[in-house]
C-alpha cells in the first residue's frame, strides 16, 4: 500500500459517503472475482461512484494517492479482467446505468457505461431498433465491459463486433482527465488517429469508459433458422466455409459436436439429432422474401456438403427451440463432468476441420474429453475440456490440454483469444502469440496512456519475466536471452 493510501481512502470516504464506498471485508464477497471464479482476491475498498463527475473525482484521488484501480462492470468477464488488486480500489461502474438519449433518426443511443447490453435493445424496441452485438451474457453484462473486451455474440458474423457498433465514447484517463474518442455526434469518421479502435478491447488498461454512443440496427421483420446434421465434424466444418464462399452472410452460424449435442439435449430436450457427429445452426434474417431466398440457398449449400438431415424453423417457437440447446450449452456441460475449462481461441475459418481433428487427437494425448460448441462463422472456438477438479492430476492435464489448443490456434494463424480477452487467464499465452518486441510495444502503449501503470495493473500484457518463467522464451544451453534485464 502506498504511503498516501490512507489519505486517499479518507478522501474517497468524504466524496462517496458510506453508500458509495465499501471497506468492510464482509462486503467484498460479490467483488472478489468475475466469471473466472478460480481466481479471487480482496481489494482495499470498492468505490461505487454515482455519476461521471464522481467517477472523475475518484480517479483523481486515486492518482494522487498512488492507488491502483480496477474498473468493473457486471463482473461477467471470463478471463479475470476485473479481478481485484489487493492494494487497490475496485471501481464499480454499476450506478452509471442510465440511457441518456435514444435517437431513432440517427439510429444511435447514448448510454452510460453501466447500462446492461440487453437494456439497450429493450429501450430501442419501441422504435423497431436493437443493439446488434449480443454476448450470451447480455442480460447482465454492461456496455462498458463490452467495450473493454470488444465483446461478440451470435449476431456478430453479420452485424459486427462491439468495435463496429460503437461510434464514440467518453471517459477518463488514469489521472482522471476527461477524454473523448471517436465521434459522440455520431459521425462515421473522426479526425486524427483512430484511438477509439485502440480503446475498444483494451481491457480497462488505457482508460475508464463512462459514456458510449452506440449504433442501433433496424430489427429484421423475419428470422428463420436451419438445423443441419452432419455425419462427420469435417463435413460440418467444410459446410461453414462453403456457406461463406457462396456469398451468404448468415445472421448466425454456430456448431455443436456430438458430445455437446447430447449434453444439451439432455438439458433442454430440443429434439436434436443425437446420431449426428455435428450440428450446424444457420440463420437468415431480413425481409421475408430475402429470408425465403437465402434459406433455399443455404439449404442447397448444406445439402451439397453432405448434410444428412435439415430441419427448418416454421415459427418463432420452433426457432427458439433450435437455439435453446446452443444457448444453454455451458450449463448443460455441467452434466458431463464435475468441472470444465472453457477455452476461447480464434482460427481462420478455413482451418476449422483441421483444428477440430487436432483437438480430437489431443483428447487421447491428455486422457480427457472435450466438447465443442462455437461461433463457427467467426472461427471462434469454445472447446470445453472436461475434468474433475478434485483430482490435481486431472487439473494439470486440463491446463496442458488448454494451452496446447491455444498454441495450435496460433500456429494456424489464429489468436489466443476470441472474445473473452486476456485478463489474468491468458497472460502466459500472450508469450506464445507475440514476440518480445511486440510485447514491448504493448507496454509502450500502456505507458503512453497510463505512465504510472495504475489502471488494471497485472492484466492483459505480461511482464517479460513471465514469458521466461513460462518457458515460452527460447532458452539455449541454460542461458536466458537478455540477461542484462533485471527481471531475468
Ligand atoms: C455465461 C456467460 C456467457 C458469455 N458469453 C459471451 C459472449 O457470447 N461473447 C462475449 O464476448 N463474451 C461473453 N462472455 C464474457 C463477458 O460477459 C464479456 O466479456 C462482457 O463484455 C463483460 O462485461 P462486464 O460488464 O461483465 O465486464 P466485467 O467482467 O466487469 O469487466 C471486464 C473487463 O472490462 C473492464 N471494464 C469494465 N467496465 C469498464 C469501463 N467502463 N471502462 C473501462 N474498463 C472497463 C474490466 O476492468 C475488465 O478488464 C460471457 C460470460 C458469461 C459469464
Amino acid at each position: 500500500m502506498s504511503v498516501a493510501a490512507p489519505q486517499g481512502l479518507q478522501a474517497l470516504r468524504k466524496l462517496l459517503g458510506p453508500e458509495g464506498l465499501i471497506e468492510r471485508a464482509g462486503g467484498f464477497g460479490p467483488y472478489e472475482c468475475d466469471g473466472l471464479s478460480a481466481y479471487r482476491a480482496r481489494p482495499l475498498a470498492v468505490a461505487i461512484p454515482a455519476d461521471a463527475e464522481q467517477l472523475g473525482a475518484v480517479l483523481r484521488i486515486c492518482h494522487e494517492a498512488e492507488l491502483p484501480i480496477v474498473p468493473r462492470g457486471a463482473g461477467t468477464g471470463l478471463s479475470g479482467g476485473a479481478l481485484p488488486h489487493p492494494q487497490g480500489i475496485t471501481l464499480s461502474l454499476a450506478r452509471l446505468n442510465h440511457i441518456l438519449a435514444l435517437d431513432p433518426a440517427s439510429r444511435t443511443a447514448r448510454v452510460q457505461c453501466g447500462v446492461r447490453n440487453l437494456a439497450i435493445s429493450q429501450a430501442a424496441a419501441a422504435h423497431g431498433l436493437y443493439y446488434a452485438p449480443d454476448p450470451s451474457s447480455q442480460i447482465a453484462c454492461t456496455i462498458g465491459g463490452n467495450v473493454a473486451e470488444n465483446a461478440g455474440g451470435v449476431h456478430c458474423l453479420k452485424y459486427g463486433l462491439t468495435l463496429h457498433n460503437v461510434l464514440g465514447l467518453r471517459g477518463f484517463t488514469a489521472a482522471g482527465e476527461p477524454i473523448e474518442l471517436g465521434s459522440m455526434a455520431g459521425a462515421l469518421d473522426s479526425p486524427g488517429a483512430d484511438l477509439l479502435a485502440l480503446a475498444i478491447g483494451s481491457e480497462g488498461l488505457l482508460c475508464v469508459v463512462s459514456e458510449v454512443l452506440v449504433r442501433l440496427t433496424p430489427k429484421p421483420p423475419e428470422a428463420r433458422c436451419l438445423l443441419a446434421s452432419f455425419g462427420t465434424v469435417t463435413q460440418a466444418a467444410q459446410a461453414v466455409c462453403a456457406l461463406i464462399a457462396s456469398g451468404l452472410t448468415p445472421a448466425g452460424l454456430e456448431m455443436m459436436d456430438q458430445a455437446m449435442t447430447r449434453a444439451a439435449e439432455d438439458f433442454v430436450h430440443a429434439g436434436y439429432d443425437l446420431e449426428a457427429a455435428a450440428l450446424l445452426l444457420c440463420e437468415s434474417d431480413g425481409a421475408p422474401e430475402t429470408v425465403a431466398a437465402e434459406i433455399e440457398q443455404m439449404r442447397a449449400v448444406l445439402q451439397a456438403c453432405g448434410a444428412t438431415r435439415i430441419e427448418e424453423s416454421r415459427d418463432e417457437a420452433e426457432r427458439a427451440r433450435f437455439w435453446s440447446g446452443r444457448k444453454n450449452a455451458f450449463p448443460a456441460s455441467g452434466r458431463m463432468s464435475p468441472d470444465y475449462l472453457c477455452m476461447d481461441a480464434s482460427i481462420p475459418r478455413a482451418r476449422l476441420a483441421e483444428m477440430l481433428a487436432a483437438i480430437e487427437a489431443m483428447q487421447t494425448q491428455w486422457g480427457l474429453r472435450c466438447a465443442n460448441v462455437f461461433h463457427a462463422g467467426d472461427g471462434n472456438l469454445h472447446p470445453l475440456i472436461l475434468f474433475d477438479g478434485k483430482d490435481p492430476e486431472q487439473l494439470r492435464r486440463a491446463e496442458g490440454f488448454g494451452a496446447q489448443i491455444l498454441e495450435t490456434a496460433v500456429a494456424m494463424g489464429g489468436s489466443i483469444t476470441g472474445e473473452h480477452g486476456v485478463g489474468v487467464e491468458k497472460l502466459s499465452s500472450m508469450c506464445v502469440q507475440f514476440s518480445r518486441a511486440e510485447l514491448e510495444r504493448f507496454q509502450g502503449l500502456k505507458q503512453a496512456w497510463d505512465p504510472a501503470g495504475r489502471l488494471n495493473p497485472g492484466k492483459a500484457i505480461p511482464e517479460l519475466r513471465r514469458c521466461a518463467e513460462g518457458g515460452k522464451l527460447w532458452v539455449r544451453e541454460g542461458k536466458l536471452p537478455h540477461p542484462e534485464l533485471e527481471r531475468f
